[in-house]
């Protein structure tokens, strides 16, 4: 589904040149849950977000299918992402003003292609993360586990063939982690395609494959042991 070739990503300033991605090579099939680990700076969230296509390669090829995302323009990448991918981010990112219901049904807004009703999938999407209870709460009055859910209900509405996880679980405490890792682990069982970033070994291990980074590298990538 997904192939990186050769990515490169610098970073240019007056004095410094970092690079973030080095010839970083990587494949993610259809229905893969893919874990990203690797110490502070080791460019993990230069990595998602160059799937994300919220962050641009200096050089070398993204293909999604047989398309080269990484030669498209802004607006035809704005398109995209609406319809192909599902955001989850580590401090959930909802909207304080909006209430649960409204912050998912965002998921949505700019999915022209949708068709039938949008009320129905946002329900959907609540009881997928056991959120429904919380419908016409706005974000402050939730839990951090709860907020989180939500977020992730805000990612799948669309069914986005590709949720791209940043540190889900890095603000939560371990139950809530647990309950988001529970809810990743059910999304992949039912088909979606999931690339994670996390500093959790044990998170790691939830996920069928796991790939390290240094310095902007991939280093090493295992296959979950089942
Ligand atoms: P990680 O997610 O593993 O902590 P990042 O992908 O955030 O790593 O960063 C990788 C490298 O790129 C780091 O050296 C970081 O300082 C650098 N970097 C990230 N974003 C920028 C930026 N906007 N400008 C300059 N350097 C950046
Ligand atoms: P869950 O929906 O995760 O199963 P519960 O509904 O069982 O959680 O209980 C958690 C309760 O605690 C919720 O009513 C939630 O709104 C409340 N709560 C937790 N943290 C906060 C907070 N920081 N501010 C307001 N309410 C909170």
């Amino acid at each position: 589904m997904i192939k990186l070739e050769n990515i490169e990503r610098r970073y240019a300033s007056d004095e410094v040149e970092t690079t973030a991605l080095v010839d970083v090579n990587l494949e993610v099939a259809e229905g893969e849950f893919l874990a990203i680990m690797g110490p502070s700076g080791c460019g993990k969230s230069t990595l998602l977000n160059t799937l994300g296509t919220i962050d641009r390669p200096t050089s070398g090829h993204y293909w999604f299918g047989d398309q080269d995302l990484a030669a498209m323009g802004e607006q035809a990448l704005a398109k995209f992402r609406a319809a192909q991918l599902g955001f989850v981010f580590q401090s959930f990112n909802l909207i304080d003003e909006l209430t649960i219901e409204e912050n998912i049904a965002l998921g949505l807004a700019y999915r022209k292609d949708v068709s039938g009703n949008k009320a129905e999938r946002v329900a959907a999407a609540m009881d997928t993360v056991s959120i429904a209870h919380r419908a016409r709460h706005f974000p402050h009055q939730l839990s951090g586990g709860q907020q989180q859910r939500a977020a992730i209900a805000r990612a799948i509405v669309g069914q986005p063939r590709l949720i791209l996880a940043d540190e889900p679980t890095g603000n939560l405490d371990t139950a809530n982690g647990e309950q988001v890792m529970d809810i990743l682990t059910a999304l992949n069982a039912g088909g979606a395609t999931i690339v994670m970033v996390t500093h959790s070994p044990s998170h790691a291990d939830m996920a069928k494959r796991r790939i390290d980074m240094l310095d902007g590298r991939i280093v090493a990538s295992a296959m979950r042991a089942i």
